[in-house]
């Protein structure tokens, strides 16, 4: 997979990785420009050139993570992910999050998979989650596909032109890779 925008500076500070550890911080904190919590994070965006700030923790309640939005503006380019889940296997919730702040969706059809559908098709109508029977008869799902009944996750954006176990990640109305270029 190829990204073409640059994404992150990850930054952080002493202070931060004691008290994120044990606490539950926010995204409206983290994202917040005075309200005296981690208020330092925006300095630190400007200094690295940062263009989206991820906070990983073990203190928030989340299990996977949170995007402020979908498809952001600059100031809303934000998101809290559980640190657990971060890289892990099946989950890669440090991706998703980003995901979705670049505009990405969940699957979004009932049908597609009931859990955490998302119908919404602003402002990108083929930027949802896939999921797809692979040659070995297993089904999987992309990064932005979160019915875990509807099959395992494997580490790909939904992407037409990238095969996984043989068949396509995505098609015409599944393609959050082209989101990204
Ligand atoms: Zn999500």
């Amino acid at each position: 997979m190829i990204i073409t925008r640059r994404i992150i500076q990850i930054v952080f500070t002493d202070k931060w990785c004691e008290e994120q550890l044990s606490r539950l911080v926010t995204l409206e904190q983290f994202q917040g420009t005075s309200d005296g919590e981690m208020d330092e994070i925006h300095v630190l965006r400007d200094a690295y050139a940062a263009d989206v700030c991820v906070l990983l923790t073990t203190g928030a309640i989340l299990v996977g993570g949170m995007a402020y939005e979908i498809n952001v503006a600059e100031h809303e380019a934000f998101c809290v992910v559980n640190y657990n889940y971060a890289d892990a296997a099946g989950y890669w919730s440090f991706a998703h999050e980003i995901g979705h702040l670049l505009g990405g969706r969940h699957q979004g059809t009932k049908s597609e998979g009931a859990q955490g559908f998302d119908p919404c098709n602003e402002p990108y109508s083929y930027a949802h989650g896939y999921r797809f029977i692979g040659n070995d008869n297993n089904k999987y799902r992309t990064m932005m596909h979160v019915d875990p009944y509807e099959g395992s996750r494997i580490k790909q954006f939904a992407n037409p032109s990238v095969d996984f176990q043989g068949v396509p990640t995505g098609d015409s109305n599944h393609d959050v890779a082209l989101v990204f270029t």
